[in-house]
């Protein structure tokens, strides 16, 4: 019995693999992961880990010594390179082949690059533990932080970065931050509480190319709005599914691991969290999300069906976002909506729910500071 593989040991693996053993699987499970550390959470690295509040270890889901209780065998610092699905084997980086039963690819994503960024000291992606050691140091002696892209990500590191008193300037081509999650209404306050907080918003801005001192260092960027002094820039413009090393192996890759609705990719195949791209039956569409309840939601839902259970994955769609002392709540996509109907609180004191709608039909639900609120809205989405 070669048991179930899981490659990528982090929020959805550690999850398939425990899931697997909550609902009483006994054959062997193992956790593949690139990464040296043991799983860990990524949310706080923008947040805590980044303010200093929290020390790494606090980022920590599962020390090994518990998932070795849980007979869980994880090989971490471990690269996948190749799948061959007729033998139902992976090869990793140092050569050794794998085998296994039932294959759950968890490998998340890559932070996008923008080539023209390419090179200067003082340049950041924020994806891992180290990067965020990397950006942290940097803002220790930092004054002023660029962060191109304003969307979750970007938003955060620039409210993060405000409150170890940088100066801070965020620019993206968007007319609003997060519109694309939020809807232009709630865009539009959250462009007013990061003017509020004295960060610099640069809409409608394009980043051009870095600007550099005589030692490779940057020291600012070159916009479609003119120059912005900076000693310190991170690229938050979007990221893209690890699946390089799948090339090759017969599965359908189309921005993630095409599966179906019951997230299986090809016979014994599954995907899970944010490189997984499934039919979801409930929206008639495959979709792809990049959030941490969906990790682990996916993972539950990819245990059950390796163990049988051959039930559709449907949920509702949910992230939150903290900037400013705003936790920011989203259910379904109040982006769709061409009306925002407030059923609790008032968007003017900065606390209230509101149910997104199209046609009257309810698409998506926002929480601004009202996680009672926006409770209560989410029953009126029709479920998936
Ligand atoms: C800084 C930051 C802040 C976030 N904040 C929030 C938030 O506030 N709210 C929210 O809902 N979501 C947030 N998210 C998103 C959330 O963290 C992700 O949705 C979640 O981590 C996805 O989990 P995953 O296991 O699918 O992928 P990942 O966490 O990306 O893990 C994938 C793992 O696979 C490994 N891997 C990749 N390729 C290979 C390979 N070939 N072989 C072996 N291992 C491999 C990677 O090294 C990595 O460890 C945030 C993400 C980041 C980066």
């Amino acid at each position: 019995m070669n048991g179930v593989l899981v490659v990528g040991a982090s929020a959805a693996g550690l999850a398939t693999a425990q899931a697997l053993r909550a609902r009483g699987y006994r054959g062997p499970v193992r956790l593949v992961g690139e990464e040296p550390h043991p799983p860990y959470d990524r949310p706080p690295l923008s947040k805590q880990v980044l303010s200093g509040a929290w020390g790494t270890e606090r980022t920590v889901l599962r020390a090994p010594a518990d998932l070795a209780a849980l007979g869980i065998e994880l090989l971490p610092g471990r690269r996948a390179v190749a799948l061959d699905t007729g033998a139902r084997e992976i090869t990793l980086a140092d050569g050794e082949r794998l085998r296994y039963d039932d294959l759950v690819l968890a490998t998340g994503l890559t932070p996008r690059r923008l080539p023209a960024f390419d090179g200067p000291a003082g340049v950041h992606t924020l994806r891992t533990l180290e990067d965020a050691r990397r950006l942290r140091a940097d803002l220790r002696t930092a004054r002023r932080l660029a962060v191109i892209g304003a969307g979750v990500l970007g938003c955060e590191i620039a409210a993060t970065a405000r409150t170890l008193g940088l100066e801070v300037t965020l620019i993206d081509p968007a007319p609003l931050p997060m519109a694309d999650r939020l809807g232009p209404p709630v865009a539009r306050l959250l462009a007013g509480l990061h003017r509020d907080h004295g960060i610099t918003l640069l809409t409608g801005t394009k980043a051009e190319a870095p600007v550099t001192d005589g030692g490779g260092r940057i020291t600012g960027v070159l916009t479609s709005q003119g120059p912005v002094a900076a000693d310190a820039l991170v690229l938050a413009v979007g990221s893209v599914p690890a699946t390089g090393w799948l090339h090759g192996s017969g599965l359908t890759l189309d921005d993630g691991v095409l599966c179906d609705a019951r997230c299986r990719a090809a016979a014994h195949v599954w995907a899970v969290g944010d490189v997984a791209r499934w039919w979801h039956e409930g929206q008639g569409r495959a979709l792809r999300l990049e959030n941490r309840s969906h990790a682990t939601e996916s993972a539950l839902a990819v245990a059950g069906n390796i163990l049988g259970a051959d039930r559709p994955h449907r949920p509702v769609p949910y992230f939150w976002t903290d900037q400013h002392g705003v936790r920011i709540q989203v259910f379904g996509d109040p982006a769709a909506g061409d009306r925002l109907r407030v059923t609790e609180g008032d968007p003017a004191t900065r606390t209230f729910a509101a149910v997104a709608e199209t046609a009257g039909r309810p698409v998506g639900v926002v929480g601004w500071n009202s996680p009672h609120g926006v409770r209560g809205a989410r029953a009126l989405l029709t479920p998936p």
